[in-house]
């Protein structure tokens, strides 16, 4: 499937628009799919496979900003410590120890999202709203090289768009609640929320980053 680059030029325009960054999700495509985007003025990618991730940023040019948006094993953190924009997929207090740490060797400040579990449909990695409330609000004096900058979470593979409607709004309460919450360390202020089917109502949930694969670089062969 070549990547579709009348459809990037006209969703990035709209997003543009509507200041709402677009991550453009290129798991399982080679890198010169990547280059095609990036030469159409593309920066923000995601991928979801730690070693697809690293092989690609060996490759690719140093400008782009990689985010990982798919479930992360503590062990892997230092692979992509380095390098990493945004962690989109925290769901655990042992996950972000582990980020701190390697970010801490690597001298930078790592950024992440807290990944909730909206949907209701099926089990999916994420945090719940206690576990959600428990780390945002735990003075982690040790963790000084990490940056909780906001949340991100996936809605129901369904076609019933009233249920992914209310779990886009479910979580725009919860970044709602804690974005004014005083007793937070943190300041939230990314909503990742929307994918190829839904971005659009995602949008008008609230969302101002989406993470966009299909629609850019066609349907992917297997099931990653
Ligand atoms: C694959 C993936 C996407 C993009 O999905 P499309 O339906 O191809 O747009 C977005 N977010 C996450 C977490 C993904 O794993």
């Amino acid at each position: 499937m070549p990547v579709n680059s009348e459809a990037y030029k006209k969703i990035a325009a709209e997003l543009k628009d509507k200041n709402v960054t677009l991550v453009a999700v290129s798991k399982t495509k080679p890198v010169e799919d990547i280059l095609e985007l990036y030469q159409l003025g593309q920066r923000d990618f995601g991928e979801n496979y730690v070693q697809e991730l690293v092989d690609k940023y060996e490759q690719l040019p140093k400008d782009i900003r990689w985010h990982f948006i798919g479930h992360l094993q503590s062990n892997k953190v230092k692979l992509i410590a380095p390098f990493i924009t945004l962690i989109h997929s925290v769901d655990t207090q042992k996950l972000l120890r582990e980020i701190n740490k390697q970010a801490i060797k690597n001298d930078r400040i790592i950024d992440c999202l807290l990944q909730d579990h909206i949907a209701k449909e099926e089990t999916k990695f994420g945090l719940d709203e206690e576990e959600l409330k428990e780390l945002l609000t735990t003075d982690f004096k040790d963790f000084k090289n990490v940056t909780l900058k906001g949340l991100m979470g996936m809605a129901s593979f369904t076609d019933n768009a009233e249920i992914v409607r209310k779990e886009f709004q479910f979580l725009k309460s919860l970044f709602d609640k804690y974005s004014t919450l005083q007793t937070t360390n943190y300041k939230l202020q990314t909503l990742s929320m929307g994918m190829s089917s839904d971005y659009k109502m995602a949008i008008e949930e609230g969302s101002n980053m989406v993470r966009i694969g299909s629609l850019l670089f066609g349907e992917r062969a297997a099931k990653k």
